[in-house]
């Protein structure tokens, strides 16, 4: 089967060539664009399954360009994984709320690299109808279509909130969620409600949790992560 094809947006030289050369090693079609404006064009010419984007870029910003890609319809549906730096973390909650996928923060290793492109790639296909499938990690189950929740076996009492919380971070695991997709996918759009009182749901649901609790993470400046 033809590897997938990836498109790796950077512009330091070296970060670049490392990753190309581990993306190829794994048999993956690697291209660099070294340039945000290079980046539309290979998107284009080379029609990449995945695009690795480095977020501080010559010309347009990383940013500039994945607004740009989510905003055409013939390359919305390319996932885009930032690479960012440290203390980048309002872009990268601005690059999750316009469509970004995820990201890694530089430093990296090629390991933890090839193991995201890798899930990303894996989960595409899947998220549309994966609605009312049990969820089932570790002690923890999750039936949506009997809003139930099990730990150890015991039914747990959650609020419909809580509930759509959980499952929303549950059905991906490993993915980061802004305060802003998460009540926006438990309440619909517009609903006026505070960061805060994310924060609060959260706070139930752990303690309502007890042990598996630890599954939900808070990611620093950005959002929460349910952990496998
Ligand atoms: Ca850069």
């Amino acid at each position: 089967m033809a590897k997938e094809n990836i498109l790796i947006v950077e512009d330091e030289e070296d970060l670049a060539e490392l990753v190309r050369y581990n993306l190829s090693r794994e048999g993956y079609l690697a291209h660099v664009a070294p340039t945000g404006t290079s980046a539309l064009t290979l998107t284009r010419t080379k029609k990449p399954d995945l695009i690795l984007l480095d977020l501080m870029l010559p010309e347009l910003d990383g940013l500039e360009v994945c607004k740009r890609l989510k905003a055409d319809p013939d390359y919305q549906h390319i996932p885009v994984v930032m690479l960012t730096a440290k203390g980048e973390e309002a872009d990268i909650v601005t690059g999750l709320e316009m469509g970004a996928d995820d990201y890694i923060t530089k430093p990296f290793s090629p390991r933890v690299m090839l193991a995201r492109v890798r899930a990303v790639l894996r989960r595409r296909p899947r998220q549309v109808d994966d609605d009312q499938e049990t969820l089932r990690i570790h002690n923890l189950i999750i039936h949506p279509g009997r809003h139930e929740v099990l730990v150890d076996g015991k039914p747990l009492t959650l609020t419909n909130t809580e509930f759509r919380v959980l499952h929303y971070l549950a059905r991906r695991p490993g993915w980061v969620f802004t305060r802003y997709q998460i009540v926006d996918a438990v309440h619909g759009e517009h609903y006026a409600v505070t960061d805060r009182s994310v924060d609060v749901q959260i706070v139930g649901l752990r303690k309502k949790l007890g042990v598996a609790g630890d599954h939900i993470e808070t990611v620093r400046g950005v959002g929460y992560r349910f952990r496998e």
